[in-house]
């Protein structure tokens, strides 16, 4: 247990890596396994897209070009979320924070609660993989599992594996010239929260350029050694 968290506070892990890392899989494999809940705001913010809510419409043409949601509606987003009780045991946050200001934030909500960041953990991986990687990617409507067209088709031709659907859906942002935009805004805007996460000593690398079941190895062993 990191250093001024009370014993009975949630345990907070936090995903970095730029898109196509591979944060929304692993955060599903380790829900499973930790009982915790992943908290994606790119989620969130779609919800809120296609609900039509204020902030949805604020978030709408940022997101389909690439670019950072303001912090402001970010944490207002997160924030209704991390309220839910099913968040009490702990959260993995994927694809928060992005910003520093988006990470001083979230210490302070946590303060608040006598909580802090357990472990951070950075997927590393090689940017030129990554247009590839998140450009062929899709989701079962139904329960959302991730699919790849090259890495991870389904088992039986267009039936989910999970829950045996059979509609699909793929990301308005998930084309090659804004993976492009996202890498970039990555690399100028989250990635210096590496160095302010290992500043905190809660920072753990993990290579995630292999396969999603040796990624799911590496994550949980760097998850388990912080909860010890
Ligand atoms: P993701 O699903 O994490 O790839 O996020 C998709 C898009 O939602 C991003 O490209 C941003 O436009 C927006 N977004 C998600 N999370 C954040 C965040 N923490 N801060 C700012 N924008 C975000």
């Amino acid at each position: 247990m990191a250093g001024g968290a009370s014993r009975s506070a949630p345990r907070v892990v936090i995903l970095l890596g730029p898109p196509g890392a591979g944060k929304g899989t692993q955060a599903r494999l380790l829900e499973e396994r930790f009982g915790l809940v992943q908290l994606s705001t790119g989620d969130l913010l779609r919800a809120a897209v296609s609900e039509g809510t204020e902030a949805g419409q604020k978030a709408k043409a940022v997101m389909e070009a690439g670019q950072l949601v303001s912090d402001e509606i970010v944490l207002a987003v997160l924030k209704d979320r991390m309220a839910k009780p099913d968040t009490a045991r702990g959260i993995i946050l994927d694809g928060f924070p992005r910003t520093e200001g988006q990470a001083r934030a979230l210490d302070a909500l946590l303060a608040a609660q006598g909580a802090e960041v357990t472990v951070a953990i950075s997927l590393e991986v090689d940017d030129t993989a990554m247009v590839g990687r998140v450009a062929g990617r899709f989701t079962c409507a139904g329960c959302g599992e991730g699919y790849h067209d090259e890495f991870k088709p389904p088992r039986g031709d267009g039936v989910c594996d999970k829950c045996g659907g059979t509609a699909f859906t793929r990301r308005a942002d998930d084309n090659a010239e804004t993976v492009r935009e996202r890498l970039t805004a990555y690399h100028a805007q989250t990635a210096p929260l590496i160095a302010y996460y290992q500043g905190k000593g809660v920072l753990r690398r993990v290579d995630a350029m292999g396969t999603i079941d040796n990624i799911a190895v590496a994550m949980a062993e760097a998850l388990e050694r912080e909860s010890a």
